[in-house]
């Protein structure tokens, strides 16, 4: 029963979401790979059936809840900053997709959600993006900062039902406050301090470019309480109360994102609000961002679904020189050089999420899987990105203009190659991996 008190209506009574995964129950099977056997060699890339009757569920939920508001407002889901009609909209969708389940769905159950695997996550994250609705990635917790995150379950037991639940339910949303003026790829350089005074925690600094920072009712802060360790044990995560702190500017940027400024000028936390344990905030960072660029991949994916979608719908009915637009090779072949490279995105995304539940099963499911996340968030941000330019082109002037179909999506893809390590960052880590450099 989750927190509301309401019964979850699940999306497929009969066959529950594949949970977290357990070593030997995998949605994907890669076990015995290389055995000379025939029996227990298997690499099995179906979607489990389970899976599937998720998808489609929450495909009726997209069509019932979301769609009709998304038309409703059409107009004004182009004004950026989006304004009070549309934040409502969200709202909106975000306390339905709780009461059906979905936002949560990726928490673990003691606190109210489903626990659902990382594939399932991830085919979930794509659907919300292929479905270009503006709408659909508020039904879904992840990738978005504002959604609870399995970090706060290291926060102490008694503090749950005060932050969390509300999270759970939607009446609450959070954010993420990692990066300052003088610290975004090198995030271990923050200068943001907390000292304990008697029962509290004193920070003083500030954070920019916090997503959902105005609308937030907690954040998550990375603070430096010991400066000579720094990221190795100096650097802690504490949760600070919206009345704790001051937000500032709105940092308006050439994507739908618009994330601001927050001040913490001597703000007051009791002791107990550190998430995790007082030093090891900054690998608590490094999960929080490993997860998120994972599902960050599977909405690239997505992205890049609904783009060739879109064109090659187009490319169908627009004629010119006499001739429908897709009897020209110059317009198709770019489409289906996107097609093969959304296939090679699909995988690897896939592939990751796999590889999380695996560790989830045998390790700390926080631990993630780094190096392929890299991999992904890299891959897909970049390729993604070019797919919808192309995309754009085949839409020729119409593709320029501010309702065309895919200039929200490509102006949002620009954003994720420089959000949670920008691409040079993802590079850094993957060539770390390689040479053993630093
Ligand atoms: C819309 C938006 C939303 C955001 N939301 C949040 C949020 O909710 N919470 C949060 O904490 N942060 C958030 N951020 C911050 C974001 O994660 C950082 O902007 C990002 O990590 C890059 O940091 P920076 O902007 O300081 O760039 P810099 O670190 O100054 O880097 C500038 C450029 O140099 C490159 N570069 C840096 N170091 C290297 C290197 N060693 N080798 C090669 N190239 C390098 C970078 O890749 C980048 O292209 C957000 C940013 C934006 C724009």
């Amino acid at each position: 029963m989750p927190p509301s008190g309401r019964a979850p209506t699940r999306p497929c009574a009969d066959t529950a979401p594949a949970r977290r995964t357990r070593a030997g129950e995998r949605p994907l099977t890669c076990s015995g790979l290389g055995r000379a056997e025939p029996e227990g060699v298997s690499v099995d890339f179906t979607i489990p059936s389970e899976l599937d009757a998720l998808r489609a569920s929450f495909a009726t939920f997209l069509d019932r809840e979301v769609r009709p508001l998304e038309d409703q407002l059409a107009e004004a889901l182009r004004r950026e900053p989006v304004g009070p009609d549309v934040q409502a909209a969200a709202n909106s969708v975000r306390r339905r997709s709780c009461e059906a389940g979905f936002y949560a769905a990726h928490m673990p159950e003691q606190v109210g959600g489903w626990d659902l695997s990382a594939l399932g996550m991830t085919l979930l994250v794509e659907d919300a993006a292929r479905s270009g609705l503006a709408l659909a990635g508020y039904a879904l917790g992840p990738p978005n900062p504002h959604a609870p995150t399995p970090l706060l379950l290291e926060l102490p037991e008694h503090l749950r039902d005060r932050y969390v639940a509300p999270l759970m339910r939607g009446e609450a949303t959070m954010c993420f406050a990692l990066t300052e003026p003088e610290a975004g790829s090198d995030a271990q350089a923050i200068t943001t301090r907390a000292r304990r005074e008697g029962d509290e925690w004193v920070l003083d600094g500030m954070k920019h470019y916090i997503t959902n920072g105005e609308d937030a009712d907690l954040a998550i802060v990375f603070a430096v309480t010991d400066p000579d360790k720094r990221a190795q044990g100096g650097i802690t995560a504490l949760l600070v109360p919206r009345e704790a702190y001051a937000v500032g500017a709105t940092q308006l940027t050439m994507a739908d994102s618009h994330p601001v400024e927050l001040f913490f000028d001597g703000s007051r936390v009791p002791s107990d609000h550190v998430v995790g344990e007082v030093g090891q905030g900054f690998y608590a960072a490094m999960r929080f961002l490993n997860a998120g660029r994972a599902y960050i991949g599977a909405q690239c994916l997505g992205m890049a679904e609904w783009c060739v979608d879109q064109a090659a719908a187009h490319a169908r009915t627009r004629e010119a020189f006499g001739q429908p637009l897709a009897s020209f090779q110059g317009v198709t072949f770019p489409l289906a050089e996107s097609k093969a490279e959304i296939e090679a995105m699909r995988w690897l995304t896939y592939h990751l999420a796999w590889s999380c539940d695996e560790v989830a099963a045998e390790r700390d499911p926080g631990d993630g899987v780094p190096l392929d996340s890299s991999v992904v968030k890299w891959f897909n941000t970049e390729y993604a990105h070019r797919i919808a330019d192309r995309c754009l082109q085949v839409f020729g002037g119409q593709g320029l203009l501010r309702d065309g179909p895919i200039e929200r999506v490509l102006r949002h893809l620009r954003m994720l190659r420089v959000v949670e390590g920008a691409s040079e960052v993802q590079l850094m880590v993957i060539a770390r991996a390689l040479t053993g450099g630093r």
